[in-house]
């Protein structure tokens, strides 16, 4: 069994809960994540515990467990839960994550979902109210070990660096090298790449060494676009 990490006030909150948010409506998204193929049991059990209704917009919450991505405000989305899980599952290869990278927090619930499974998570977001809403909601969530950040994240966030693990959530035309620096020899990055209308591939980057790495390509995804730089 993994390691327990953040979010222990998960069940509190949700006592507040109303029928939508019961544990059956979020089995059944998780038996949906199942089907399309994702088999990590870590990433299944903390999927199953975070209340994604709390992440969306109160207007949307009656949807919150389909498999849908939502707008948040700002022109940014909260990302569909497969692609949180997919993404997750990607990133989760090695046996404990100690030091990971989020870039582009949003709404928060991926940064959830990776709180519940690495030691620390930094977490970086380029529009204010997002990043004020989500380190709220976050640390009453229970999360302490989820360092929240407002700046540019294509620069990386450099005072935590190195990384066992970055995942960048929006789309940058081609891999930002900050990003590459601040991993660890050895570390992994998940992020989607491609130009705004066109094709864009989630791709994994594993540094080689100080000056090589490689690249492999998942699958066809669309994300907003990363922005700055
Ligand atoms: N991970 C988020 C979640 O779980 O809700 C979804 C992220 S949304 C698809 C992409 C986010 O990246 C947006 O909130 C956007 O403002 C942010 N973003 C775009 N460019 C950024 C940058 N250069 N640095 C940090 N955040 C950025």
């Amino acid at each position: 069994m993994a390691p327990k990490w953040g979010g222990d006030k998960i069940n509190e909150l949700d006592i507040q809960g109303v029928g939508m948010t019961s544990q059956r409506t979020r089995d059944r998204l998780i038996d949906r994540l199942q089907d399309k193929g994702i088999v990590n049991s870590d990433v299944l059990r903390v999927m199953r515990l975070v209340p994604r209704h709390l992440f969306v917009d109160e207007a949307m919450a009656s949807r919150s467990y389909e498999d849908a991505s939502f707008p948040i405000g700002h022109g940014q989305t909260i990302s569909q839960p497969f692609i949180v899980a997919r993404m997750t599952e990607l990133i989760m290869q090695s046996e404990s994550l100690e030091n990971v990278l989020e870039v582009g927090t949003g709404s928060g619930y991926q940064a959830a979902v990776l709180g519940g499974l690495v030691k620390n998570l930094h977490t970086v977001e380029v529009v204010t109210e997002l990043h004020r809403n989500a380190r709220d909601l976050l640390y009453k969530l229970g999360y302490r070990n989820i360092r929240t950040h407002l700046g540019d994240g294509s620069w990386g966030w450099e005072e935590a660096a190195p990384y066992d693990a970055i995942m960048v959530t929006a789309a940058p035309d081609e891999i930002p090298s900050a990003l590459i620096q601040q991993l660890k020899i050895g570390g992994r990055m998940i992020i989607p790449v491609g130009a705004q209308n066109s094709e864009q591939k989630l791709q994994v980057v594993t540094r080689n060494n100080e000056t090589n790495y490689s690249v492999e390509n998942h699958e066809s995804v669309i994300f907003v676009p990363l922005v700055g730089g």
